[in-house]
């Protein structure tokens, strides 16, 4: 284990050695058929456990909402064994789930529900993937000189934002793990560090209420923007994330 990654410097922190690859979608995520060819990247111990924080949650809490093709084999087979193992994480979803029916482009009403979801733990995660994916696709790595940051958008920042990756430049797309993970990349031609992508884990919806407007806004797909920290741009895309 570890062949051709120990070693290497971590994609993710780019301080510590990596101690093996890191599947930039985590297998659990996926059921076994699918989990071949999942690209891997150099990670260091301290960053593959916080990741991997985030990917134990998430892989028991996301599979509620998925609507991709393996969404009721991941709930139905990976997702109990997990929450015997999660005791307060399985009151937390006791306590907050909501039942509703939901009709989609004119089909049948089907019953569908909500969870409670930490939806900041979502975008981090996404913030590992992006590094990830620049790293696989692209050997991008991004220093201190950098904002990675995912988001789900309200719809005026996600205008700013698409304006962005519709933008001339080199594109990657993939659908990871059959599925599972839906991702687009454009990395800018000018060899600065910026890149915009658009992610959905599961096409699993993410509600909000965005600035406490009591508007709730929905959304599948959220945005992750690698740039130069001193950028005008990159400082009025943090404000409109209220960072
Ligand atoms: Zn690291």
């Amino acid at each position: 284990m570890g062949k051709g990654y120990r070693g290497k410097l971590c994609v993710y922190c780019l301080e510590a050695e990596a101690e093996d690859g890191d599947h930039v979608l985590s297998r659990q995520f996926v059921l076994p058929e699918h989990r071949h060819n999942l690209p891997k990247v150099p990670a260091c111990k301290r960053c593959n456990n916080e990741k991997s924080k985030l990917e134990h949650y998430l892989t028991t809490v996301m599979p509620f909402g998925g609507r991709h093709g393996d969404a009721g084999r991941i709930l139905a087979e990976q997702v109990p064994g997990r929450l015997v193992r999660n005791e307060r994480l399985c009151r937390e979803l006791a306590a907050g789930t909501e039942q509703y029916l939901v009709s989609e482009n004119g089909g049948l009403w089907e019953p569908s529900m909500t969870v409670p979801l930490d939806g900041r733990a979502l975008e981090g995660l996404f913030e590992y993937m992006t590094r990830g994916l620049a790293w696989h696709h692209w050997r991008l790595t991004f220093g201190p000189g950098f904002v990675v940051r995912a988001a789900f958008l309200s719809e005026a920042a996600s205008r700013l934002f698409e304006g962005l990756m519709a933008r001339n430049g080199e594109r990657v797309n993939g659908k990871l793990g059959g599925n599972a993970l839906d991702y687009e990349g454009v990395k800018a031609n000018d060899g600065k560090g910026l890149t915009v992508w658009r992610m959905s884990l599961y096409r699993a919806v993410v509600a909000g209420d965005r600035g406490g407007t009591g508007r709730e806004e929905r959304s599948s797909t959220s945005h992750c923007i690698t740039a130069p920290k001193n950028w005008p741009t990159t400082a009025k895309f943090l404000e409109m994330l209220g960072d």
